[in-house]
């Protein structure tokens, strides 16, 4: 890849959830996980099922990423994670290079609380650290894997993932007033978690109950602008991300499909994942109206749920008032601004 070349988007993957979708026979969507491409450098927003793959079938390495973001801890967004930190000790070949910056949430401090729905108290798993962040998770998939790690580190040399990733997660701002269950999401203004001589990267808080902290980043660059939202209901707060952006990256919900599937009001599961999607997601209205009020280039709709085919989406596009929106499939590159 050249590295003068306008920046531009890969949409490694474009499901959403924590599935394997399968409909009729169509092709598997990969999990949910974006490159933006700026001056030959990746960077990886998300890690969903399949990133690692599709890292490369795009055409790339482990060695051309310069960081990985995570707009929040669900296991759609972080599953590949795990391969990509396993296999870094191999793939980053380049002993000089700095390490991969992995930036994320940090520990949500509380966990949340039990769904009016349920019959009983079910029990969380690590009692001892059930809430970890960004830096926490990463150092517990190294532990989990120690009988692999330890033999590429003493019999192949190989280095520790820890020392070819270095975690950190974000810390908010000072006086927002940030509190996972009580105030996941305080208005706010998209505030610097990195930079470097190709790219300024903001978040902000997004609306992804009871997920919190959940962000969404926007990518700054000599090239143009990309904001991409993670996983949100709709909140002001994406519009003060997306602000005047080139392309605008949003997740949507099919609420179609949803009353569809989760029709049965007697089935206790059934109700808490409808309301489970109802609040965390956006409708595809909501997504159009974040992107008309932040007055955005250009729209494209990800993290889809079903992650299978897009026709029904594509739609209720056609009769929904604009701005124009796409749905890109795996792989599809998007440049940053329109030529
Ligand atoms: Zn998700
Ligand atoms: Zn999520």
């Amino acid at each position: 890849m050249s590295e003068t070349a306008a920046p531009y988007v890969v949409t490694l993957g474009t499901a959403g959830g924590p599935r394997w979708w399968r409909y009729q026979g169509q092709p598997v969507r990969a999990g949910i996980a974006t490159a933006v491409v700026v001056g030959g450098a990746v960077y990886l927003v998300d890690c969903g099922y399949g990133a690692g793959r599709q890292l490369v079938q795009a055409g790339f390495g482990l060695h051309d990423v310069a960081a990985i973001f995570l707009t929040h801890l669900h296991s759609d967004h972080v599953v590949d994670l795990t391969s990509i930190a396993l296999f870094s000790t191999f793939e980053n070949t380049d002993d000089g290079r700095e390490p991969i910056a992995l930036i994320g949430p940090g520990d949500r401090g509380v966990l949340p609380p039990t769904s009016p729905h349920a019959a009983q108290r079910p029990q969380p798993v690590a009692a001892h650290g059930p809430t970890p962040g960004t830096a926490e998770t990463l150092a517990r998939i190294v532990e989990a894997h120690a009988t692999d790690l330890n033999e590429r580190i003493l019999d192949s040399l190989r280095p520790s993932p820890l020392e070819v990733i270095r975690a950190r997660d974000i810390v908010l701002p000072e006086g927002l007033g940030f509190e996972a269950n009580e105030n996941p999401v305080p208005e706010m203004a998209p505030f610097v978690v990195y930079e470097d001589s190709r790219v300024r990267v903001s978040a902000i808080l997004v609306e992804h109950p009871p997920m919190a902290p959940a962000f969404g980043y926007r990518f700054d660059t000599e090239g143009g602008s990309v904001v991409i939202s993670g996983d949100t209901a709709f909140t002001p707060n994406m519009i003060a991300l997306a602000e005047g952006a080139d392309l605008l990256l949003h997740e949507a919900i099919d609420l179609e499909w949803l009353m569809s599937k989760f029709a049965d009001p007697t089935e206790s599961s059934a109700r808490a994942t409808r309301s489970h999607h109802e609040r965390s997601h956006t409708s595809i209205a909501d997504a159009l109206a974040v992107a008309r009020s932040a007055g955005v280039g250009r729209l494209a709709l990800h993290h889809l749920v079903p992650g299978t085919s897009a026709d029904s989406l594509k739609r209720q596009l056609a009769d929904a008032p604009g701005p124009r929106a796409i749905v890109p499939d795996d792989l599809d590159v998007l440049p940053l601004r329109r030529r």
